[in-house]
C-alpha cells in the first residue's frame, strides 16, 4: 500500500512524501513524484498523516464490567479516534495482581481488540517481589498502585474504599508497598504509577457533598501534592522510574518539577479533562472524576507545562460507566470517571492550534508515551521499520463532539460539545483497517 500525496509527520518535521507500507510495517518514504506502483494507492492529497495515537491510560473494564465497557466497544472508540494503542489499567476483574491473572486478562480481550493493547500489573498491598518479577517477564506495561483503594481478596476486585475493618478487604497498596518491591520494580524496568492522591489527606474530610465546591472540598490538590511529593521521594531514593498519571492540580505540577530538580526520574501524565476544564451546570455528574478537574488557575499551570515541554504526555483516563451509575445518583454518590479515548488526538490538536501550532500536540499522544513504555520505534513515529499505525487527518474541517458519535458504551463524556477544528478521514492499523481482533498484544522492549 502507498499513502499518497499527504504532508507526512516525521522525526525530521512535516515532508511532502509517499508512506509506501509492506508486511504492515513502514518500508520507505518516498517524495510524491517516485513512481506510485502498489495493489492499493490512497489519496491523501490535502491532508496530514500522522501516527497513530497512543493512550497511556484507559479502563476497557475487561474482564468483569461488560455494562460498562468491554475491549471491543474501547478498541472501536480508540480506533475511530485515531488511537492504535491503548494501555489498559488493571483494575479489572480480577485486578492483574499476578501473571496468570494477565494471561486470563489477555485471553478475554483478545479477540474483541481492535487495536494493539498493552497491559498494566496492579500492585497490592500484599504483592510479592516474584509476583512483580512475573507480570514483568509476561509483559506487564507498567506497575500501577492504587493509593487507598482496598481490593476484594475473595474476587481480587479494586474497590474505591480504604476498607477499614472488613476482614475481605485487603487495605490499599501504600508508599511502603512501592518501597518493598523498589529492587524488583526497578529490575522490571517499567514505569511506576500511583493513583496520586494521598489517602491521609482525603479521608481527612468527611463534609457533605451537596456542591460541585463541596467536592473540590473533599479532594483538595493539596492531595495531589502530597502524594506526588511521596512518589518523587521514591523515585529519588530507590532508583525507581514513576510516571505520575492524571495530574490535575498547579500544587501537584509544582511537586513534580521540584521531585525531578532534585534528580527524581519522573515523566508526567496530564489528561485532556484538565486541560479544557469545563462547566458543572452544564455537564452535571458526568465531569465527575478522580483527581476532580479542579480550578481556572490549575487548567493555565498544566497547559503553560504541557506547552513549555514540562509534562510528557496526554493520556485520557478513559472510565466509562453505566448511564445509571453516572447520572441518576446525586453528585455524592454518582460513580468517578469519564469517556475520553476517541476525543484524545483531536483535542490535544485543537488545545496545541489555539496556541499558535497543531501539530506540537503530537509528541504528547505518539513519541513520548511511546518512549515512557518502551514502545519508541515500533510504534509512535512514521519512519522505515515502524508499525504502519497511521491516521490520516483534515486539518480543513471541523469536528464536534456528540454523545451519539461516541463509541464507548458510555457516550456522554467531559467533552461534549467541544468544537475541534480537524477531521479524522481514515485510520489504519499496522497497513489495515482497524478490526476487532486485529489488536496485537504489546511488550515493553
Ligand atoms: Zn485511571
Amino acid at each position: 500500500m502507498i499513502v499518497a500525496g499527504g504532508a507526512v509527520y516525521t522525526p525530521e518535521g512535516m515532508r511532502e512524501v509517499d508512506v509506501h507500507v509492506r508486511g504492515g510495517r513502514i518500508e520507505r518514504l518516498e517524495p510524491w513524484t517516485h513512481p506510485r506502483a502498489a495493489p492499493e494507492v490512497v489519496d491523501a492529497t490535502g491532508l496530514w498523516v500522522l501516527p497513530g495515537a497512543i493512550d497511556a491510560h484507559v479502563h476497557g473494564r475487561d474482564p468483569g464490567f461488560p455494562e460498562k465497557e468491554d475491549f471491543g466497544s474501547l478498541t472501536a472508540a480508540a480506533a475511530a479516534g485515531g488511537v492504535t494503542t491503548v494501555l489498559d489499567m488493571p483494575n479489572t476483574l480480577p485486578g492483574v495482581a499476578d501473571a496468570p491473572a494477565l494471561e486470563t486478562k489477555r485471553a478475554a480481550i483478545a479477540g474483541k481488540a481492535a487495536v494493539d493493547y498493552g497491559l498494566w500489573g496492579l500492585l497490592r498491598s500484599s504483592s510479592t517481589a516474584e509476583q512483580v518479577r512475573d507480570l514483568a517477564a509476561a509483559g506487564a506495561i507498567g506497575f500501577k498502585a492504587y493509593l487507598g483503594y482496598s481490593v476484594q481478596r475473595s474476587t481480587g476486585q479494586v474497590l474505591y474504599t480504604p476498607g477499614g475493618l472488613d476482614p475481605d478487604l485487603e487495605p490499599p497498596a501504600s508508599y511502603g508497598t512501592i518501597a518493598r518491591l523498589a529492587a524488583a520494580l526497578a529490575e522490571s524496568a517499567v514505569p511506576v504509577a500511583a493513583h496520586a492522591e494521598d489517602p491521609s489527606v482525603l479521608l481527612s474530610s468527611s463534609a457533605r457533598v451537596e456542591t460541585y465546591a463541596d467536592l473540590l472540598g473533599t479532594r483538595p490538590a493539596i492531595g495531589e501534592a502530597v502524594a506526588v511529593a511521596a512518589m518523587g521521594a521514591l523515585a529519588a531514593n530507590l532508583g525507581l522510574r514513576i510516571h505520575i498519571v492524571h495530574l490535575s492540580s498547579q500544587a501537584g505540577l509544582e511537586a513534580a518539577l521540584a521531585g525531578r530538580a532534585a534528580g527524581a526520574h519522573l515523566t508526567l501524565e496530564t489528561c485532556p479533562q484538565y486541560l479544557w476544564l469545563t462547566d458543572y451546570a452544564r455537564l452535571g455528574t458526568v465531569m465527575k472524576m478522580y483527581p476532580l478537574i479542579k480550578t481556572v488557575d490549575d487548567r493555565e499551570a498544566l497547559r503553560a507545562a504541557l506547552l513549555r515541554g514540562d509534562i510528557d504526555n496526554v493520556g485520557t483516563d478513559h472510565a466509562p460507566h453505566t448511564d445509571e451509575e453516572k447520572l441518576r445518583h446525586p453528585l455524592a454518590e454518582a460513580h468517578a470517571g469519564s469517556p475520553g479515548v476517541q476525543t484524545l488526538l483531536l483535542s490535544c490538536l485543537e488545545l496545541a492550534r489555539q496556541n499558535g501550532e497543531a501539530l506540537a500536540a503530537v509528541p504528547w499522544v505518539t513519541e513520548h508515551p511511546a518512549r515512557i513504555f518502551g514502545l519508541y520505534p515500533r510504534k509512535g513515529t512514521i519512519q522505515p521499520g515502524s508499525d504502519a499505525d497511521l491516521v490520516l487527518v483534515d486539518p480543513n474541517r471541523r469536528t464536534q463532539v456528540k454523545a451519539d458519535a461516541m463509541l464507548s458504551r458510555q457516550r456522554r463524556g467531559v467533552l461534549e460539545g467541544q468544537e475541534f477544528g480537524f477531521v479524522i478521514r481514515a485510520v489504519y492499523l499496522r497497513g489495515e483497517a482497524a478490526a476487532p481482533g486485529r489488536g496485537e498484544f504489546l511488550r515493553p522492549a
